[in-house]
């Protein structure tokens, strides 16, 4: 195989997984072109944002669950051998209220809440609580053990495993997403760009993906440990809101979510929703506060940020503008990191693909 050159566009997770696999293809030039990278906070920019967690949401048999089944391996991996990469395992309990069925947030969970859900084969120590286990006005609830990824230090680690494998890392902004062929290292045009611009694909030139929409997710980091991570099926504040708790590896801290407000742009927080988020989770996690309100919170920050949600799910697809091929890798919604290794696989394989002598031409 002939050597080839490739631009990642963008270095979010997405971004950063897909070149730290091409990179390990000795034959693979790889440079990583974006407007933000890891260590800038801002509403363009969905990862620095994310708690993240692995709850797996897909649909059992859509490509959704084979992205999120092929991703497991690797975070149980990192969190078991790689204390550097800033993952770890935590106890997990996602509870169900009947009464939720229908809401925003029970859809979106609608998995994660199952008693037979596909993932309990997966998760390690998977079990449906006895009723004896459940608390007051709770109607069902799930037990497994995930993972917490701290994202301030995983997503420097991603870069880091880049650079370690050659992968150059620079700064640029791209008007057409074919332009970004002409940001490669070499100084010459890369043969494939791969697009990982999450919800800039809408306005992005030789994109413009019209499926492409934020759902606004609102959080309040504090130094306060729950002991535990969970969420449940809804709340009582609305449709769009939602309640999450989990601390992140190596002293990252613990997000308190939440909301998934669709089609809201809105980059500050809402200093209202704000105290409900503190006010529900104390709730659903008394151990966050031994039983004291949540003036017992201790705050960092408070954080927005846009889920890069598509209609129909990522768009990990293929297709020759001009001289160089694309291959997209974005729409990640609420489950990039979940799903990051999954789909970086399928997008490598793209890749592969275009650079077949055939595809060439
Ligand atoms: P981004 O991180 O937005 O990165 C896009 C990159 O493209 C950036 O580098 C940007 O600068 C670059 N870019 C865009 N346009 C251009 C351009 N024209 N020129 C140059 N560069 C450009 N997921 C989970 O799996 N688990 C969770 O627990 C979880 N929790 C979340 C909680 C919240 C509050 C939010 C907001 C998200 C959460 N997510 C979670 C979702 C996850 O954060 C996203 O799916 C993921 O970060 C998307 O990554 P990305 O690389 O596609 O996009």
């Amino acid at each position: 195989m002939a050597e080839a050159n490739i631009t990642v566009l963008g270095a979010g997770v997405v971004g950063l997984t897909t070149a730290l696999l091409l990179s390990k293809n000795p034959k693979y030039n790889v440079t990583i072109v974006a407007k933000h990278m890891p260590g800038d906070y801002d509403i363009e920019y969905a990862s620095p944002w994310a708690g993240a967690n692995y709850f797996p949401v897909a649909k059992p048999g859509s490509l959704g669950e084979q992205y999120e089944r092929n991703t497991w391996p690797e975070l149980k991996r990192l969190a078991s051998h790689l204390p550097e990469a800033g993952v770890h395992f935590q106890d997990s309990t996602v509870y169900n209220r009947t009464k939720d069925a229908g809401s925003a947030t029970q859809v979106w969970f609608s998995e994660l809440l199952k008693p037979d859900a596909w993932f309990k084969e997966v998760m390690p120590n998977f079990r449906v609580l006895p009723q004896n286990e459940l608390p007051e006005g709770i109607d069902s609830a799930t037990g497994f053990t995930s993972v917490c990824i701290n994202v301030s230090i995983y997503l420097p680690w991603l870069a880091s495993q880049c650079l370690k494998n050659g992968v150059v890392l620079k700064r640029g902004i791209v008007n057409h997403v074919a332009d970004a062929a002409d940001h490669h290292h070499t100084g010459k045009r890369a043969d494939v760009v791969v697009n990982c611009t999450g919800l800039n694909s809408r306005f992005l030139n030789g994109v413009n993906d019209g499926k492409v929409f934020p759902a606004r997710g609102q959080i309040v980091v504090v130094r306060n440990e729950p002991g535990i991570m969970t969420s449940i099926s809804g709340t009582d504040d609305g449709s769009e809101e939602a309640t999450y708790i989990m601390q992140r590896a190596a002293g990252g801290g613990t997000i308190l979510g939440g909301c998934y407000q669709v089609n809201n742009w809105d980059s500050q927080p809402d200093p209202n929703l704000a105290t409900r988020i503190m006010k529900r989770c104390i709730e659903l996690a008394p151990t966050l506060t031994n039983g004291k309100g949540i003036e017992a919170l201790s705050i960092i920050r408070h954080g927005v940020g846009l889920r890069p949600v598509r209609e129909g799910g990522q768009r990990i697809e293929k297709e020759r503008l001009g001289d160089v091929a694309v291959v997209h890798n974005y729409g990640h919604g609420g489950y990039g990191y979940q799903t990051s290794y999954g789909t970086a696989e399928k997008a490598v394989r793209l890749v592969e693909s275009a650079l077949e002598p055939a595809a060439r031409l």
